[in-house]
Order: structure tokens, then sequence, then C-alpha cells
């Protein structure tokens, strides 16, 4: 591509504030500018979140639950009732007898009136079961007059993001307005032609419209689906746009400088020589290229991936090793307590042999010892600090923090680990990042996803281990499994039986454990028996844990708090209960805290029948692989992106079209484009970043 040494490209009117358009005053301008929409371009690139098909009727024996569907009948039966609350309910039937049902919570008495028996009346929302049949709850309707011709729509309908103050119907009128003043299509384009020409999509002007205002015979299905060709095109600039934010991240973080940390042969050496084990060759890797960044003057931020049980945090330690020996500190941050503390044991029976100090910090440390733990942090006597979020709280400052670990990293806001980052901000410098996890992500996704930062995998297991074998087993057959954790405990094994979250309260979901704790408690009486859930105090959470852990209990009821790195070599089955509800990531994690030992090991997976088609495909990739790669790609396909990274772990702002699972295919030619951009075209790369992650998406740089 050649240099341009053009200025930033010109917004051909883009740039002109929102108040441009009729109608809009300084107080639907000040609405639009609390979601960062100030210009007229900001309007032409708010996207559709979805569209509304109400270019089709759907007969009622059609109706199923998904996206809106648009359907007509005319009204059998009007009830108002009261159960707790108002509620009306009236029933549509057609010509075939089939019913359908409505119901309103919301209603005026005209409402009410206005559902004469035997008027048509047509009806466009989402379907579900009902107590006979389909039943839709507020649906938008209108009640047609008797030989009212009643179009149906020629073109879907774009539905666009709220705005706080503004009525649907008044952002799809702005975006409209704002059209109107849509430049040529030279004009609009920021990317030079050639560089997207391979992809045989539309150009910029001619994918805008047709997002926006489908045309008469677009093809609904694509549209439906985001994969049409204007969508595509829009996806392409939008993933091109935050493949150059994360760039210009990483750049403007190795500009801030850090403190070398130099190899440190003889005391990593010897810490090594401690170890019960040899690092795997994955392990090896690994912490080579950890220890090469660190001993650089530009700080490190190195992602480790590796699946459950892989050995990750040993090369942490050794890492930490190297800081320490060059005169600086070392924070290590974990999201849950119970983790944290086995960290601490860890971290512990390894440092303090060869005279580092391992310092103790999390919410519950409080009075004296919290006093005592921040001036050991302040002085720079404590070297290594395990933790939880309390790390980053306000009050607690390092003296010369030089290395930040960050355990379970999916489960902090980039936020937070910046927060701890800049703990150690002296000067310009900051200190050198090594984030950790163990939700293995494909690796095309984890390169886009992670542009910001290294990635490094371990890609092996420690050797001895025995993979999990895994059974799905329809609930019924409880009893059977209550045995086999008799006969598992009676030859000396452990087991953990999990209740997971049912409900979307951490209340209900200790209540589910301490019902299944009794029953099982009462079923085997021989056996020793105990419960954990978030809701239990700190101390006895721990105390419960290192009691399983020394094998003191033999059976742990737990809630998925165990699901996170909790390392106990001698329990190989695990029974998950309600296995059909949980997502691959999150059952795989919880497998993952079996077959760490050299004992064969089970995990059975309880589900409720019937299944799904998509709960049995999942439990079914479950039987079959224990790669968390695999598990992974599967995740995606069956999930998507969104919830296998969410906006939590990459910091992105949410895609306004793009989808990494959907558009894979566009990545390669969007990562070459970012570099060859940056490189040679920055005034445009910065104009692609400021039209589509511009000042809404912003978060701190990394
Ligand atoms: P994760 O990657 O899931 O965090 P851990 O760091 O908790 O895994 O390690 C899992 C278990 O494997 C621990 O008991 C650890 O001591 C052990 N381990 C780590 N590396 C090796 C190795 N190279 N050989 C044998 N055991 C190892
Ligand atoms: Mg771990």
């Amino acid at each position: 591509m050649p240099r341009t040494a053009a200025p930033a490209p010109a917004l051909a009117g883009g740039d002109a504030p929102v108040t441009r358009l009729p109608g809009v005053g300084p107080a639907v301008a000040a609405k639009l500018a609390e979601r960062g929409i100030q210009t007229l371009q900001d309007l032409w690139f708010l996207l559709p979140l979805r569209y509304e098909d109400r270019t089709r009727l759907t007969p009622i024996r059609d109706l199923r639950p998904g996206p809106a569907l648009q359907a007509e009948g005319r009204v059998r039966h009007v009830e108002r009732l009261f159960r707790g609350r108002p509620m009306l309910k009236v029933t549509l039937g057609d010509d075939e007898g089939s019913l359908l049902g409505l119901r309103f919570f919301h209603f005026r008495s005209q409402q009410v009136q206005a559902f004469q028996p035997g008027r048509r009346v047509r009806v466009f929302g989402e379907v579900r079961p009902g107590q006979n049949g389909w039943e839709i709850i507020h649906p938008s309707y209108r009640v047609l007059g008797d030989d009212e011709g009643a179009a149906l729509s020629d073109r879907l309908d774009p539905v666009y993001p709220l705005v706080e103050g503004l009525g649907p119907g008044s952002m799809a009128k702005l975006v409209r307005l704002a059209l109107d003043q849509l430049p040529d299509a030279a004009a609009l384009e920021l990317v030079p032609v050639a560089a997207w020409a391979g992809l045989a999509l539309p150009g910029l002007r001619e994918a805008l419209l047709t997002v926006h205002r489908p045309p008469v015979d677009a093809d609904v299905g694509a549209l439906m689906s985001g994969t049409h060709p204007a969508q595509q095109r829009l996806a392409f600039e939008e993933l091109l746009a935050h493949g150059l934010s994360l760039r210009r991240q990483r750049i403007a973080l190795r500009e801030h400088g850090a403190f070398p940390l130099p190899a440190a042969r003889a005391p990593v050496d010897a810490l090594r020589a401690t170890l019960p084990f040899a690092l795997t060759g994955a392990q090896q890797r690994v912490l080579t290229e950890v220890e090469r960044d660190l001993a650089e003057g530009a700080p490190m931020l190195r992602l480790v991936q590796g699946d459950v049980g892989s050995g990750k945090t040993v090369v942490a330690a050794l890492a930490a090793m190297q800081a320490v020996a060059a005169g600086r500190q070392v924070a290590l941050m974990a999201p849950t307590e119970l983790l944290a503390e086995q960290h601490l044991q860890n971290f512990h029976r390894w440092f303090e042999p060869h005279g580092v100090r391992v310092c103790w910090l999390a919410g519950k440390v409080t009075g004296k010892a919290r006093r005592e733990t921040l001036v050991a942090i302040a002085d720079g006597t404590a070297q290594v600090v395990v933790g939880t979020h309390a790390l980053m709280q306000g009050g607690v400052a390092f003296a010369k923090l030089g290395l930040v670990i960050v355990d379970e990293q999916h489960r902090f806001g980039v936020h937070q680990r910046l927060a701890l980052r800049d703990k150690g901000l002296e000067g310009e410098r900051v200190p050198h990042q090594l984030v950790m996890t163990a939700t293995p992500i494909p690796r095309t996704l984890a390169m886009t996803a992670y542009a910001d930062l290294d990635l490094s995998v371990i890609d092996e297991l420690p050797p001895g281990r025995t993979p999990v074998t895994t059974v799905a087993v329809a609930a019924e057959r409880r009893p059977e499994l209550v045995e086999r954790v008799r006969k598992a405990c009676a030859e000396g094994r452990q087991a953990y039986w999990v209740c997971p979250l049912i409900e979307d309260s951490e209340e209900i979901e200790a209540q589910a454990a301490q019902t299944t704790f009794e029953q099982l408690s009462e079923a085997l009486p021989e056996l020793r028996v105990a419960l954990l859930h978030g809701r239990m105090k700190p101390v006895e959470k721990q105390d419960t844990m290192r009691r399983f852990k020394a094998g003191e209990l033999q059976l742990l009821v737990a809630t998925t708090v165990i699901e996170v790195g909790v390392d106990v070599p001698n329990a190989s089955l695990m029974v998950i209960e309600n296995a059909e509800r949980l997502g691959l990531a999150q059952l795989h994690q919880l497998r993952g805290r079996v077959g760490r030992g050299s004992a064969a090991s089970s995990c059975v997976l309880l589900y409720q029948s019937p299944l799904g088609g998509i709960a049995r495909e999942r439990l079914d990739v479950m039987r079959r692989s224990n790669d968390g790669f695999v598990i992974a790609e599967k995740d995606l396909e069956l999930r998507g992106p969104g919830e296998l990274l969410g906006t939590r772990q990459t910091g992105l702002a949410a895609f306004r079209i793009a989808d990494l699972a959907r558009d894979a295919r566009l990545l390669p030619q969007v990562a070459a484009l970012a570099d060859a951009l940056l490189a040679e075209s920055p005034a445009i790369a910065e104009a692609v970043i400021a039209r589509w992650v511009g000042s809404a998406a912003r978060y701190a740089s990394a």
C-alpha cells in the first residue's frame, strides 16, 4: 500500500453536529450525547441491532418461539383478571380453529373495548408456550377494520439501540434524516478500495443504505442472520477498527517503558530444584517466553492460555522469582478467595525456603493484620503479595511493583487489571503483566480479540494424568450414583457433588446445595460429607477446603464456587447436577477439578430429561473430548463469541454488527490490513478508529 502523506481524511460533512438535523435541539442532542452520538456520522453508523419481519403473516399453527413473528386472528374471548395485579387476556382464533393467547399487564379501558369479539387483530411479538397453546405477552397489535385491506409491509423494519428518553420511532427517524445527508460514495470510503476489493463486497455508501433501509427485494434471510454482503462490508470495517484500536493500545503500552527484570538463573533454578516435578516441555517453552519479556525495558503484557490442570501456577511462580531476584515486588491476584488461598499456600511452600516473604491480602484481612500487611507492601518487605480484588483497592501502595500476575483473568474486567497495574506506576514506567486463563479460545479469535497482548499457550498436560471419563446420565438414575460415590470413597478416593446455579441467585443456589447435602449425608451415613457454597463465611470455606484437601472429608457437596482453580489430586469422581443448563466452558472448568492425580477419574453429568437439541450436543461434546481447545471451538459454534469472550474479558465494547464467529473468514484480511494501515497510513487508521470505536467505547489504554 502506498504511503499516504495526506492529512486526516475529510469526514465529508459527517462531523457536523446532530443539531444540524431538523427538529434536533439541545435537549435531544444531550440525550444522544449520553450514548456517544454527537455527529451525523455517529448516526450513519448507528446500525440496526436487528430487524423485525412484518413482511409476512405466520399461520397460528406454525408459530414457534424465537424471533418475533406476525400473525392474525379474530377475537374469541376477552377476560380481565386480577392476579396480584390487573391483567388482560385476549384469545384470538383463526379459521382453522387454532388459538393464540395475548396477555397484557398494562392496559387502558379503551384498549379492552377495542377487542370486540369477532374483530380481526394483527399482532406481532415473541411467541411462548402458554396455558392453552401459544401466547404472546404484550404484543404490538392493530385492530383491523372488517374490510380493511391491511397490506403487509414490503421491507424489514430496522430496530435501533434505544437512547434514554427517545422512543424507537424517533431514533429511526433521526437515522433517516441523517442518511439524507450521506455524501457520495468516494467521500465516505476511508479504506483504499484495493484493500478490500478481493472480498466481493459493496461500497460503504451502498452498504449503509442497505442495512438502514433494506430494499424491497433484499434477501430477508441473509439480513436477519447478518450474512448479507452489506452487513459483511460494515463488519469488515468494524473489525478493522477494533483491530487498529487494540494495536494502537499495544504501541502506547510499550512506550510507557518498564524496569527490566534481568534473567536470574541461580534463584530461579534453586526454586525449580525444590519442585517435586520437572516442567513439561510446554511449561518450559512458555516460561522462556516470559523470562525473555521480563528482561526487557518495555512492559510485558502476555496472556498464558492453558487448559485446566496444565500447570500455569508454577510458571507464574518462576516468573515471580525472576522479579524478586531483581529486587522488585510481585502481586498475584485471583478472582475467588478459595483460589487465592490455594495460591498462597503454594507460594508459601515454594518461596519461604528461599527466604522470600510472601504476604496475604483479601477482604477479610482486617484490623491490625491488614495494617501490618499494608506497611509491608508499602515498604517493600512484602516481596510477593497474593490476594483477591482487595489488592486493587485504595490504601494499597507498593514500594516497587515489578510484576503483576492475574489468574483466571476472564473473571476480571480490563479496568480491574489496569487498576492493579497502575499500583506500580513509577513516572512513565509500568510493571510487567502476566495474565493467565484456563478458558481456551480458538486461535484466530484470540488473535483478534487480544491483538493488544502477546499469547503463550501451554498445550500439554503434566505426565501421569489419566483422562477423565465422562458420561451423561438422566437424573432418574441418581440412586446409582449415590452407590458409586459410596464405592469410590470406600476405596480411599474423594468426590465432588456439584449443584450449579439454577436460578440467578447465590442464595437459591446455596439452598439447593444445602438440600442435596442433607440428602446425601443421610444416604451415605458412613462418609464424612461437607458443604461448600458462596454464602458461607470465608473462614468456614477455608476450613472445609483445607479438610477436603487433607483427606479428612470424603465428599464435598458444592456450588460452582469450586469452578476455578481448586486443586485436590485425590478427588477422582465428580457428579454435576443439572449439567444440561451449563455452558461448555463452565462444564469443562468444573470437570477440570478431577483428573489431577494418577487415579482414573470420572465425571458424571446428570441431566433432566427430555434434553433439548443444543443441550444434548453440549453433553455429547463433553463426553467425547477432554481438550479445552476442541471444546472452545465447539462452544463458539454453539453459542457464538459474545458469551465466550464477553466484553468484560476483552475490554472491547460490544460490536455493532460484527460477529467474530460468523465473520471469521474476514479476520485474516482484517489483521493484515490493520498492520499495513498502522505502518503506512496512520491518519486513515485514526479516522477508522474514530468512526467505529470513537469516544463511546473508549477505555483506558492497556
Ligand atoms: P492450572 O493450569 O489449571 O492452574 P495448576 O497450576 O493448578 O494448573 O497445576 C495443576 C496441578 O499439576 C498442580 O497440582 C501442580 O502442582 C501440578 N503440576 C504442575 N506442573 C506439573 C508438572 N510439570 N509435572 C507434574 N505435576 C505438575
Ligand atoms: Mg490455575
